[in-house]
């Protein structure tokens, strides 16, 4: 009998304790899934930031923590947690990452809102959008959402560039690396899409200068975490009109406070986290498969390298 402990909060449990057992089922696993189980009985916690455990020192059987969310920034610098720990890489979060991205980046690129807030009798039928070929995209972020962002967004025409921190070959990217690429990445780009990991390397990757790379009128699309952005410098650049605007999911402090510039501003979009998300079917099948793998003597998927901070 395999021990798999539950730490998430209870709605969650309710999502996911079927779905999971479903899971382990079908891959042939023997598993009692409980949030009750003792600490020093469990072989592998399924495991969110909002859960109960919070002190990974009496797990010491524990053989591997499997996060619920793709971002581990909350985690990662837990000193208790010495098991090896996985992210969440989940086909459908992935999916529902393509569909915002795709959506926010055609609101921008087509100038939705101007017909949208424009419905007043007047015929304004001289300005067309440019084809997504003459549109230069931006992409920070190679990993398992971005590298399907931006191949999607290159299917639909976009002439997109990513950047990563090792160099990557993508069919219909340009990619590119390191610090020099950074520069690259965002020199001209029209619009701009983080989907990094929060880490120290990360944190305000987009700062006043690297704004003032951005063609002026350029759109800033940020599901990755609020801690990606300057957010002062992004302020300073909707008001100079050097960025036109901003869809922002993800903030330093979330919820967004009541009283933050972000809500009021008229060009900025906030959307409160919900770019995509986990889903249990899906995400149950990662889990098991990783139990699975441990079971085997295999490496699991997706482990996180604590060094490097995702
Ligand atoms: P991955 O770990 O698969 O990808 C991260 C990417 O960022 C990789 O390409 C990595 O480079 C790159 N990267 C990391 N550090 C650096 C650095 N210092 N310089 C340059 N590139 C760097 O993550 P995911 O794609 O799965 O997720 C990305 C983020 O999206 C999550 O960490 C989370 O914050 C956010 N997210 C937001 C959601 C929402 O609803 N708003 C939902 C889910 C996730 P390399 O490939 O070389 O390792």
């Amino acid at each position: 009998m395999i021990n798999v402990l539950f730490s998430a909060r209870p709605a969650l449990w309710d999502e996911y304790a079927a779905p999971l057992q479903d899971a382990f089922a079908q891959a042939g696993l023997t598993v009692s899934l409980s949030r009750e189980h003792a600490p020093e009985d469990v072989d592998y916690i399924v495991f969110a930031p909002n859960g109960p455990v919070k002190d990974f020192t009496p797990y010491a059987r524990t053989r591997l923590v499997m996060g619920l969310w793709a971002g581990v920034e909350t985690i990662v610098g837990n000193k208790t947690l010495t098991q090896p720990l996985a992210r969440m890489v989940d086909p459908a979060l992935t999916q529902g990452m393509v569909e915002w991205v795709v959506g926010h980046t055609l609101r921008h690129h087509l100038g939705m809102d101007a017909h949208i807030a424009g419905q007043d009798g007047v015929w304004r039928n001289t300005v067309y959008p440019p084809l997504a070929q003459d549109r230069s995209v931006t992409v920070l972020g190679l990993g398992a959402l971005g590298a399907a962002c931006g191949s999607a967004l290159a299917q639909l025409g976009f002439a997109v560039t990513g950047w990563s921190r090792s160099p990557k070959q993508i069919a219909g990217l340009r990619c590119l690396s390191g610090d020099d690429g950074l520069s690259r990445a965002l020199d001209g780009a029209e619009i701009v899409i983080l989907l990094l990991p929060l880490t120290p390397k990360t944190e305000n990757t987009l700062d006043a200068a690297r704004l003032a790379l951005l063609a002026p009128g350029a759109y800033v699309l940020n599901p990755g975490r609020g801690g990606l952005i300057d957010d002062d410098a992004l302020i300073a650049a909707l008001a100079s009109g050097h960025v036109a605007g901003a869809t922002l999911d993800t903030f330093r402090t979330e919820p967004l406070p009541a009283d933050h510039p972000y809500w009021a501003h008229p060009a900025v979009v906030v959307t409160p986290h919900i770019a995509s998300t986990t889903r249990a079917a899906s995400a149950s099948q990662v889990i098991a498969e990783n139990v699975r793998r441990v079971e085997a003597g295999d490496a699991p998927l997706n482990l996180v390298d604590r060094a490097a901070g995702y």
